[in-house]
C-alpha cells in the first residue's frame, strides 16, 4: 500500500520515486487525498534531494494528465500546433509579436501566459489592457480563436494541469519554487496539457531574470529541453539575455502599442527584433514548416513586410472578444496615464550597466505590478523609450519616459531610474542578445 508519509520519507532520504510513486501523490494533489502539509514537505524533499531524469518525466506526465488534455486533432487544423514559453524578463513582449508571426506562416499557437509577479511583467496582463479582451476563455472558446486566428494568448484554464496549480500554490509558499526539476515539470506539464507539437523556450539570464545566473538558467534550459523530449514533445530552448529591458517600454499599454507598432511596420528596437525572430525561426523549423533556420527566418521576415502577422494579431484580439479595429486605432483604445516625464541622465554619456530588476520595480511601483497574487494593476503606466547598453544619452536623449498617475508616482521613478541605469564616459563592448542555443 501507498503511504504519502513513506513516499516523502523516500525522498526525504535520497531515495528514487517510482511512476507510481509520483502517479500516487500526484492524484492525492488534485483529489485532496495527500494534505497540504504533505504537499509541502514533498516539494521540500525534492527540492533538496533533486529528481532524477525519470522522476522528473514521471512528474511532469502525471501532473500534465491530472486534468484535461486538449485534443487538436479532432479539430483538423492545417497546421502544427506550437507554443513558445519564456522564463520572464521585463519588457519582455516577444509573445505579442510572435504568435501572429508563426501563425502567419502556417503554424496554430495555442500560448498559455501567465500573469506578471514581482518585477516581472505577464504576458496576460499586457492583453488584459486591450478592452474587451477575454484572456480566461473556455476551452470551447480558445479552440475557436486559434482555428479563426491561427493563435490565441490566454491564462491557464481549470481544467488544465490541475495538479501542477495546487502544487505551485504551496510551492509559493513554502520557499520551494527556485527548484529546476519542480520548475521543469511545472512548465511542461501545462504545456503538455496544451496538446503541442512542439515547444520553443526563451530561457532568460542576467539582472532582470528570475535566474540571473547564465549557469543556473542554461541548466533550467538543458533539463527542460531533456524532459520534454523524453516525454515526447520535440522541444529546443535559446538562452537569452535580460540585462536590460526588452524593447522600448515596460509597462502594459505601453508594450501592445510597441508590439502593435513593430507588427504594422516590420521595424523595432533590434534586439527585441533578434529574439523574437530567432525564437519564431525555431519554432516554424520544430513544427516542419521550415527546412531549416536559414528559410524560417526568410518566412518571418515576409509575413512581417506584407501585413500577414498584424493581420493575425487583429483577428486574434477580435476572435476573443476585443476590438476590431485594434492594429489600426490602437491610440483609440489603450489607456494612457496622466503624465509623461523624460528621465534625463545627471551627465551625458553612454549608459554602461542597467539593473533590469530594478527598473521593473520602477513599474511596480508605478502601480503596473503585483506584490501579492490578487493585487489590481494599472495597465496604463510603465516607460517609454528605454535607453539600451551603449546608447549615448544627454540633454535631447533622456533614460527613459515615466508614464505615472501623479506627481508624486514621477517624482519616484525619475530617481529611481537614474540609480537603475548607469551613465559612463565610454560606451561597454556589444553583447549578443542570444547567448547559447540548447537542442535535444
Ligand atoms: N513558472 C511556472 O510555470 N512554474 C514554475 O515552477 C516557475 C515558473
Amino acid at each position: 500500500m501507498l503511504l504519502p508519509q513513506e513516499i516523502i520519507r523516500k525522498k526525504r532520504d535520497g531515495g528514487a520515486l517510482s511512476d507510481d510513486e509520483i502517479g500516487f501523490i500526484v492524484r492525492g494533489i488534485v483529489d485532496g487525498s495527500v494534505a497540504k502539509a504533505q504537499i509541502g514537505a514533498f516539494a521540500m524533499a525534492a527540492f533538496f534531494r533533486g529528481l532524477s531524469m525519470a522522476e522528473r518525466v514521471a512528474l511532469t506526465m502525471a501532473m500534465a494528465r491530472s486534468g484535461r488534455v486538449l485534443d487538436w486533432k479532432r479539430q483538423k487544423l492545417p497546421g502544427p500546433i506550437l507554443d513558445k514559453h519564456s522564463s520572464g524578463g521585463v519588457g519582455d513582449k516577444v509573445s505579442l509579436i510572435l504568435a501572429p508571426i508563426v501563425a502567419a506562416c502556417g503554424g496554430y499557437v495555442p500560448m498559455i501566459s501567465g500573469r506578471g509577479l514581482g518585477h516581472t511583467g505577464g504576458t496576460l496582463d499586457k492583453l488584459d489592457s486591450i478592452p474587451g479582451y477575454t484572456s480566461r476563455p473556455d476551452i470551447a472558446l480558445l479552440q475557436r480563436a486559434v482555428r479563426a486566428a491561427g493563435c490565441a494568448i490566454v491564462g491557464q484554464t481549470d481544467d488544465l494541469a490541475p495538479a501542477d496549480r495546487k502544487l505551485y500554490a504551496i510551492r509559493d509558499v513554502t520557499a520551494t519554487v527556485e527548484s529546476i526539476p519542480l520548475i521543469t515539470a511545472s512548465i511542461l506539464a501545462k504545456k503538455i496539457a496544451a496538446g503541442l507539437d512542439g515547444l520553443v523556450m526563451d530561457v532568460k539570464f542576467g539582472s532582470g531574470a528570475f535566474m540571473q545566473q547564465f549557469e543556473a538558467a542554461e541548466a533550467l534550459a538543458q533539463s527542460i529541453v531533456a524532459v520534454a523530449r523524453q516525454a515526447g514533445l520535440p522541444a529546443n530552448a535559446l538562452m537569452t539575455d535580460m540585462n536590460q529591458v526588452l524593447g522600448r517600454t515596460a509597462g502594459h499599454t505601453l508594450e501592445v502599442a510597441e508590439s502593435i507598432e513593430i507588427l504594422r511596420s516590420g521595424k523595432g528596437e533590434e534586439r527585441l527584433m533578434t529574439v523574437t525572430r530567432r525564437l519564431a525561426a525555431e519554432m516554424l523549423v520544430l513544427g516542419r514548416l521550415a527546412k531549416d533556420l536559414g528559410a524560417a527566418k526568410a518566412m518571418v521576415k515576409k509575413v512581417l513586410k506584407s501585413g500577414a502577422a498584424a493581420e493575425r494579431f487583429q483577428k486574434m484580439v477580435a476572435a476573443l472578444g476585443g476590438p476590431k479595429d485594434i492594429v489600426e486605432n490602437c491610440g483609440k483604445h489603450l489607456a494612457k496615464a496622466k503624465i509623461a516625464r523624460a528621465v534625463p541622465p545627471a551627465a551625458p554619456g553612454f549608459v554602461e550597466a542597467i539593473d533590469a530588476r530594478a527598473v521593473g520595480l520602477v513599474v511596480l511601483s508605478l502601480g503596473g505590478g503585483r506584490r501579492r497574487a490578487d493585487d489590481h494593476i494599472d495597465h496604463a503606466v510603465g516607460l517609454s523609450d528605454v535607453a539600451g547598453i551603449g546608447e549615448r544619452v544627454g540633454k535631447d536623449r533622456p533614460l527613459a519616459v515615466v508614464h505615472a498617475r501623479n506627481e508624486h508616482d514621477a517624482r519616484m521613478a525619475v530617481a529611481d531610474l537614474q540609480t537603475a541605469i548607469r551613465v559612463g564616459e565610454d560606451p561597454p563592448p556589444p553583447s549578443p542578445v542570444v547567448r547559447a542555443r540548447i537542442s535535444g
